[in-house]
């Protein structure tokens, strides 16, 4: 574990933030800061495709960032990723997440196959410097500026300079190298390439559209749609007979001379023979997987932009019928109304069927298996993944009712009993609570039956009494251990005298440390302290009780889980908190009280917060 690790500003490469922190924290040794990051010396320091990022989480605090969020704004897959087979992104994703085995993830993605080979060096913009040093006081590399196929800024179109560090870890001396130490050692080239007019503007075109495929963090399309898309497009711009055969030699023509030679060999695509180009292999066999770049040339010669199958899958069927959605909350009074906006899709990584997870303003979120065969299927819950505030609360309020059994209860909420039990008892409640509800009548024969076992033997012990009445003891020790235990001795108990930990006192007492380490922090009016098992530990007498033995003390445990914060929530408090403390020398605004709350971009869910709040 590391207890620092720098903010990753917008568009930063994942490789530049550990380059910030070797040189924070001021190391000298390459190997050792790699080994500190990654767990492991041996690893290379990686531009576009970072593997190992579940090690690296595991080193650095916990709030800095989580992992999808890294791969999605500071790694180059998600240009990559819509073009993939299915099978084959989740397969990166996990070889990026760890990779124990080395893989070669270029060569998974197929990067080896495409023919457009990364940048030789890395690169930057002279404008993007004056700006981060203007904005962030420091320099960092910017992930758009790495982009196979780009030699642009989208933001100030202008040239990229190229600074004399590799981009691939061959030969590379320096692992992690900031874009500030490059500048003022100029290990860069003050002159750049010049291309003829025509070609310079086709350049800034494909770089601009290159970088809003990263940023867009599209789905995977799927063969199939973008084949279709480009040949319904082809088919207006009159390329295809009416045998639907592509008008290959027609088509290359044209291609070739609307974007020229020099353009072409300067993205490696260029078109020389009749046959077999890969823009046969493209539209004709669209299971070879081919580089965004290349579909990028195609979008922009037949004029249109990625957008081009975002617009068509929403037009397409989707596999969960067109929302709103239902809520399928039974206690909630919306239950089965449309009240879901949102449903995200993901799929099955063993049947590749779609799985929709579907969140309610109420806190339910549930998910299920499609597509959608028939309108009854909008009924359907296969997982429940949150039940929310709206339905804890009612579980509560049910639990209380003493004229319902647990099982009666257990059908109103939908859920088994179990479950109930999770979720009715409050914090604070005595553990006997759970004794006061449970069926009498069964309590009551239940402890007959084990005190008729206990009667047959001259000496009963646990171990004794469970082989000749399981059942009882069992449910017993589900449900009323504390009795059970207090009429059984343990086998070992009359021979050893060992000193028993009464958990039960550990846990009251330690439940009582937790409840006002909690509070302290949620009391605390300087920038909130997120709330986290360690951030706990710390503030208890027995920092080892939680991190060791939390399954033994289950009261602490459940507040515990309950407080515990996730980003979201954390980011909600420093919201919170910035607006209470916004002082009337600035106008309020999103941006402002998110700079402030230290986030950046923050998730469909913050953002619509930040505007319900503003509003
Ligand atoms: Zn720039
Ligand atoms: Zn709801």
């Amino acid at each position: 574990m590391i207890s620092y690790f720098p903010q990753m500003y917008p568009d930063e490469l994942l490789y530049s933030a550990c380059a910030r922190y070797k040189k924070h924290v001021n190391l000298k040794a390459q190997k050792t800061s790699v080994e500190i990051l990654f767990g492991n010396r041996n690893l290379t320091a990686t531009i576009d495709l970072p593997s190992n990022i579940k090690m690296l989480l595991e080193q650095i605090p916990s709030e800095v960032i989580a992992s999808e969020t890294l791969i999605k704004n500071h790694t180059l897959f998600p240009f990559f990723k819509p073009f993939l087979p299915l099978e084959r992104v989740g397969k990166v994703y996990d070889l990026m997440l760890n990779n124990p085995d080395k893989q070669n993830i270029q060569g998974t993605i197929g990067l080896m196959s495409y023919g457009i080979s990364s940048p030789r060096k890395l690169r930057f913009c002279e404008e993007c410097v004056k700006e981060d040093r203007y904005l962030f006081g420091e320099l960092y590399w910017h992930r758009n500026h790495q982009l196979p196929g780009v030699f642009y800024c989208d933001k100030h179109k202008k040239i990229l300079l190229e600074t004399t560090i590799n981009y691939t870890s061959r030969g590379r001396k320096h692992y992690f190298v900031t874009l500030e130490e490059v500048i003022e050692g100029k290990l860069y080239h003050n002159f750049s390439n010049t291309f003829n007019e025509k070609s310079s503007e086709f350049l800034l075109n494909v770089s601009i559209m290159a970088c809003d495929l990263l940023k867009q963090d599209i789905t995977p399309i799927g063969f199939d749609n973008i084949r279709k898309n480009y040949i319904d497009l082809l088919s207006k711009e009159g390329y295809i007979t009416p045998n639907y055969n592509v008008r290959f030699r027609d088509l290359i023509n044209r291609f070739r001379n609307y974007f020229g030679y020099e353009l072409l060999s300067k993205l490696e695509s260029k078109i020389q023979k009749e046959t077999d180009t890969w823009l046969h292999k493209l539209l004709r066999k669209p299971r070879v997987t081919c580089h965004p770049i290349r579909h990028i040339l195609l979008l922009l010669f037949l004029k249109t932009d990625i957008m081009l199958f975002e617009k068509s899958r929403s037009n397409a069927i989707h596999p969960f019928g067109k929302g709103p959605w239902l809520c399928l909350n039974r206690v909630a009074n919306h239950y089965q109304q449309p009240t879901i906006n949102e449903c995200k899709i993901t799929y099955c990584k063993i049947s590749k069927l779609p799985i929709g997870t579907l969140k309610c303003n109420c806190g339910f979120i549930y998910s299920r298996k499609g597509p959608d065969k028939g309108e009854e299927d909008r009924f359907k819950l296969d997982r429940i993944k949150c039940f929310g505030k709206v339905w804890i609360a009612e579980c509560q309020h049910l639990f209380r009712d003493p004229k319902l059994s647990l099982r009666a209860k257990a059908k109103i909420m939908g859920v088994d009993p179990k479950t109930i039990l999770k979720y009715s008892s409050k914090t604070g409640t005595d553990t006997t609570n759970k004794i006061k509800y449970v069926d009498t009548s069964e309590l009551e024969r239940r402890k007959e039956g084990i005190l008729l076992t206990i009667s047959n033997h001259t000496n009963p012990n646990r171990t004794i009494i469970r082989r000749d009445n399981a059942k009882d003891y069992t449910w017993h020790y589900r449900n009323n251990r504390e009795w059970l235990y207090s009429i059984l001795p343990s086998k070992y108990k009359n021979h050893r005298n060992i000193q028993r930990v009464n958990w039960s006192k550990v846990d009251e007492e330690s439940l009582k440390q937790v409840k006002s380490a909690i509070a302290k922090v949620l009391k605390y009016e300087g920038k909130p302290v997120r709330i986290t098992k360690a951030e706990i530990s710390r503030r208890i007498d027995n920092p080892n009780l939680i991190e060791y033995s939390l399954k033994k003390i289950p009261r602490t445990k459940e507040i515990l889980s309950k407080y515990i914060e996730s980003t979201e929530e954390y980011q909600i408090r420093r919201i919170n908190w910035v607006v209470n403390n916004w002082t009337n020398d600035n106008e309020i605004s999103i941006w402002r009280i998110k700079r402030k709350a230290g986030i950046k971009g923050g998730t469909v869910f913050i953002n619509k917060y930040l505007e319900i709040m503003l509003s």
